[in-house]
């Protein structure tokens, strides 16, 4: 058995950055900015109006003050002449400051008749200009890597950066395996359960950035999960679920062995999730999770989430915990890393009364994976303790 962090040291070494493509704006929210890419000008080009109103020259803006208005400027049309003394320039929100221009003064504060316009006795002190280039300016940069959420997009529209490079989305397949399961939909056997850890763990990867897709359930036999594997061609992980135990019927690493899987390890320390195995098999990067649904998702979060990140670019890091003081006490743990379902709330960290890694309503409860070290001693409430938010 080996701890969790050498099992993440043999599965960082299974996979590697997957190559860049190009992918049009409009699809990029999600993905990961793969390289580098700079603003192509400023924003805004020009110096702007931030309100409707009047644009005068700074120095002559007195309470009281009056002006000829000569014009307008308005956004997309430009005044395109310049404003001398005495005059001021119609404006409104996102039209070029006309030359000589150095305040807007907003409409509220000004009385017009005809051309003419009086300011007010309270103008106030601002003067309402985006300078040019005040948000960004050109070959300004957005750093890579980078999960491109919805105001990355806009901030790459205003760079009027049309294409992005982003990753290509990670392929994974992910087999179910055994005699026991139906898809969601079909109609169970007396002795059947439906599959559920393939479709949490697409779930999870997808919106990680990868691109999972569900082979058929393989049975419990050598020929089909040789046709599973099969049908896996293309992926840059497989990922198969169960039959990675010792019983009669696990056959999972049998086959993999025999269709040249140099395996790396076999079984963690750790709770749940113990029989895991990985190696590279051709082409692929491949994972055996244990069947047990909360012990997939588990070894989902703690292991295929980080080789993901490694896939998307990102380096090899585990996947990041945060810190919450406990809301009661804790026995010692024993010899195996332990990732308990927990509760969050105003008074810290609790995790479940039961952990059975059969348990998927209260993985789907849980807010947490609660961490604790192996042979981690008795703890009390309020000390601090490490986890996963799920
Ligand atoms: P195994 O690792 O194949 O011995 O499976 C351990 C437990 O997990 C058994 O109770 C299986 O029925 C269950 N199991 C295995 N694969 C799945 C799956 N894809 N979805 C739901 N339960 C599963
Ligand atoms: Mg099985």
């Amino acid at each position: 058995m080996i701890t969790v962090d050498a099992a993440l040291s043999h599965l960082f070494a299974l996979v590697e950055p997957v190559a860049i493509e190009e992918v049009p704006l409009a699809e990029a929210s999600g993905r990961i900015l793969a390289r580098e890419v700079t603003a192509r000008r400023d924003q805004p080009p020009f110096a702007a109006s931030a309100m409707d109103g009047y644009a005068i020259r700074a120095d002559e803006a007195t309470p009281g003050a009056r002006f000829t208005v000569i014009g307008e400027a308005a956004a997309g049309h430009g005044f395109g002449r310049p404003v001398n003394a005495g005059e001021a320039v119609r404006i409104f929100t996102g039209a070029p400051l006309p030359e000589g221009a150095t305040r807007v003064i907003i409409q509220e504060d000004v009385t017009r008749g005809g051309d003419t316009i009086t300011l007010g006795t309270d103008i106030g002190t601002k003067d309402h200009i985006r300078p040019a280039g005040c948000d960004f300016r050109e070959g300004q940069s957005i750093a890579a890597p980078r999960l491109l959420r919805p105001a990355d997009i806009a901030l790459l529209a205003s760079m009027n950066i049309a294409d992005v490079p982003v990753r290509r989305k990670p392929q994974i397949a992910l087999m179910s395996t055994g005699d026991e399961l139906v898809m969601p939909g079909e109609a169970p056997g007396p002795d059947q359960i439906i599959a559920s850890n393939t479709f949490g763990l697409k779930a999870l990867l997808d919106s990680l950035g990868a691109e999972a897709r569900i082979l058929p359930i393989a049975r419990d036999t050598v020929s089909s999960l040789t046709a599973g594997f099969t049908l896996a061609h293309g992926a840059d992980l497989i990922v198969t679920i169960g039959g990675a135990s010792v019983g009669d019927h696990d056959l999972v690493g049998q086959v993999a062995g025999d269709l040249g899987m140099d395996r790396a390890f076999y079984k963690v320390a750790m709770r749940p999730g113990k029989p895991l195995m990985a190696g590279r098999m051709g082409d692929a990067a491949m994972v055996g999770l244990p069947g047990n649904p909360v012990s997939a998702m588990v070894c989902g979060h703690v292991f295929l989430a980080p080789m993901l990140r490694v896939m998307l670019g990102f380096g090899a890091c585990p996947t990041p915990r945060k810190t919450a003081p406990l809301a009661c006490p804790l026995p010692r743990n024993g010899p195996r890393e332990h990732y308990m379902r927990a509760a969050l709330s105003a008074d810290g960290i609790r995790p479940e009364d039961k952990q059975d890694s059969s348990l998927l309503r209260i993985l789907a409860n849980a807010e947490a994976l609660m961490v604790r070290p192996a042979s981690d001693p008795a703890r009390s409430a309020g000390e601090m303790v490490e986890y996963l938010p799920l």
